[in-house]
């Protein structure tokens, strides 16, 4: 049992639309904040979306996820993991942007996560486009380069966008296997669907060694398999999680710019963080979720519940 600070308030104690929302109802413990030290899993904002290409709006995420995670209760209904007493876990504040600067931006957040990691915090992030990943991974992998399970209907993994733009959300995993952020071998990226542009994606991870799942081996050999072989490549060393909101099919999740159909169902979408147990992860992030395409809040409501079955992992593996 930690110290009951690190408690979330209790919808038995103050009803859940009640108060000011931070992450999960935790408290907010900033980098100044006296008790910043004794945080376990940090809870962090990026509102940024200045890597994106297409239909914007993840600068809004965090907020409505943090609104969203006021439903989340204390206990894991399946697992029973009550992960705020396995760990001290806080909201860390967001993480200010420039929005009208992409390298000003990036230096920012690892600046941030630096910090997080010089006082033992691992991430738990609210993006932010999914360009935000590759700041973080700069201050994660600044010493051996990482593993990462990669949810996504996209690799993220072109060159460049526009003739020459190197820093998108559709470039940040090439980008972090060339600054040797991440151990392509160790690399997996799960329900990879929709049109294409054309295969250099594919073809710079065929060369790479990294291993591709497309939607169609997901549906056909389900979750467990897809998931045993997952935890096969990225073995027991340091891991990365990367879950954009995009992995899970539309119908459930329409808040979000790049949209492609025939992906996995709301549940599939908490089995697959179910079956991260055992990884040691270092930090993870939920990113793509951009509130003005559903103005409802349920996509938002999915990303939080999926945070928290990562949150219960992360939980699972210890101080
Ligand atoms: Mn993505
Ligand atoms: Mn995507």
């Amino acid at each position: 049992m930690t110290d009951t600070f690190f408690h979330p308030v209790s919808g038995f104690d103050l009803p859940r639309f009640a108060g000011v929302p931070t992450f999960m109802r935790l408290p907010l413990v900033q980098p100044d904040h006296p008790r910043y030290g004794d945080v376990d899993v940090g809870l962090v904002g990026v509102p940024w979306d200045s890597g994106t290409t297409n239909r914007p709006g993840p600068r809004h995420g965090p907020r409505q996820l943090r609104d969203a995670s006021t439903m989340i209760r204390a206990q894991h209904a399946t697992s029973g993991m009550r992960p705020f007493e396995a760990l001290n876990c806080a909201d860390l504040g967001d993480v200010g942007p420039n929005p009208a600067d992409i390298m000003d931006s990036m230096a920012r957040i690892t600046t941030f996560y630096e910090g997080m990691k010089k006082a033992g915090i691992r991430p738990l992030t609210a993006g932010g486009d999914h360009l935000t990943s590759l700041p973080v991974l700069r201050a994660l992998a600044n010493d051996a380069a990482l593993g990462m399970v990669h949810f996504d209907s996209h690799t993220d993994l072109f060159h460049s966008y526009f003739n020459g733009t190197m820093y998108t959300h559709g470039t940040p995993f090439r980008r972090a296997v060339e600054e040797g952020l991440l151990d392509p071998k160790r690399v997996v990226q799960i329900g990879i669907r929709g049109t294409m542009y054309d295969a250099e994606d594919r073809d710079f991870a065929a060369a790479n060694g990294i291993r591709l799942i497309l939607i169609e081996e997901f549906h056909a050999r389900g979750v467990a398999d897809v998931m045993a072989e997952a935890r096969e490549i990225v073995g027991t060393a340091p891991t990365y999680v990367s879950y954009d909101i995009d992995f899970v099919d539309p119908t459930f999740a329409p808040g979000t710019g790049t949209p492609e159909v025939g992906g996995p169902n709301s549940y599939q979408a908490l089995q697959v963080c179910r079956e991260l147990a055992g990884l040691n992860i270092v930090g993870a992030d939920m990113v793509e979720v951009s509130p003005p395409f559903d103005t409802s809040g349920g996509t938002a409501f999915l990303g939080v519940s999926i945070m928290f079955e990562i949150l219960c992992i992360m939980a699972g593996q210890g101080r």
